[in-house]
């Protein structure tokens, strides 16, 4: 199961949409936050645990509803604010790497390390064997 699906199993649409301040009548109707009505056309179906207006025609589960609601720019972000609002304790932190993986990581640092280290030298190294070049020439004018 993806964080996407266990996030809609683990919550009800209603008690979030409450949460994110949307106010429903008895039969989980209101007017619709994502436009403009007198009328309620905005309802909520805890059976099929999805929102739909007739208005705008908007609709959709509860992430969604959330990234709607709340002007989130991805599924994901919403999921993350949903984990956060009613602790899912989803596990959703960045990747913490095991000891194999941070010995490579190591590696892989040193190694870079040493690879500049070498340019530094060879870049000194050629500039010393031109200078060297220069000089011989140099002496070479000199006593010829
Ligand atoms: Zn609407």
């Amino acid at each position: 199961m993806n964080i996407f699906e266990e996030t809609k199993n683990r919550l009800d649409i209603i008690e979030v949409a409450e949460y994110y301040g949307i106010g429903l009548n008895k039969q989980n109707k209101c007017c619709c936050p994502f436009h403009t009505e007198k009328t309620p056309s905005f309802s909520i179906s805890r059976k099929k645990q999805m929102f739909h207006c007739f208005g705008c025609n908007i609709s959709g589960d509860v992430i969604n509803l959330t990234q709607n609601l709340l002007h989130l720019s991805t599924s994901l972000d919403a999921v993350r604010q949903l984990d956060t609002d009613f602790s899912l304790g989803l596990n959703l932190s960045p990747h913490k790497p095991t000891k194999k993986e941070r010995q490579k990581q190591a590696a892989r640092s040193q190694r870079k390390f040493l690879i500049m280290k070498w340019d530094e030298w060879k870049d000194t190294a050629i500039r010393n064997v031109i200078e060297y070049i220069k000089l011989l020439e140099q002496f070479r004018t000199h006593f010829s």
